[in-house]
């Protein structure tokens, strides 16, 4: 059941151009790599994203190939994953080499595939 579909073909869109697009959804940030720049919480088009205040500490990441060692007293956390449209505008602002957040694509999440082995059993 659902193979009329394509298993995993109903999330998928098409760029402008007509090639396929597969959106990359958020999963969790590493809070050890969060600077609390807070870029996040402004680009995000689904409201996925809070700064919390934390204790004060020292974080060391990488940013534009450079090692720096900031005071860190806030960081982003996820409030609304789930409306996260997978566009990626997180990901691409966040200025940590290699992002502080990590998303995935709809086939390669655990979530995504519990979810579709419900949905066509
Ligand atoms: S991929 Fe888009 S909607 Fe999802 S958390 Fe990032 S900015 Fe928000
Ligand atoms: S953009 Fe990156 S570093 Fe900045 S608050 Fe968000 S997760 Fe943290």
């Amino acid at each position: 059941m659902g193979d009329e579909l394509g298993v995993g073909e109903w999330y998928k869109a098409k760029r402008k151009s007509g090639k396929q697009w597969v959106p990359s959804y958020v999963e969790y940030i590493d809070e050890n790599r969060c600077i609390g720049c807070g870029l996040c919480v402004k680009v995000c088009v689904g409201n996925c994203y809070e700064m919390k205040m934390v204790p004060e500490r020292e974080v060391t990441v990488a940013i534009n190939g450079k090692q720096r060692t900031l005071a860190v007293k806030k960081i982003a956390i996820l409030v609304n994953s789930d409306n996260c449209m997978g566009d990626c505008h997180c990901h691409k602002i966040c200025p940590v080499d290699g992002a502080a957040m990590v998303c995935m694509q709809a086939e390669d999440n655990l979530l995504y595939k519990l979810e579709k082995s419900r949905r066509f059993r």
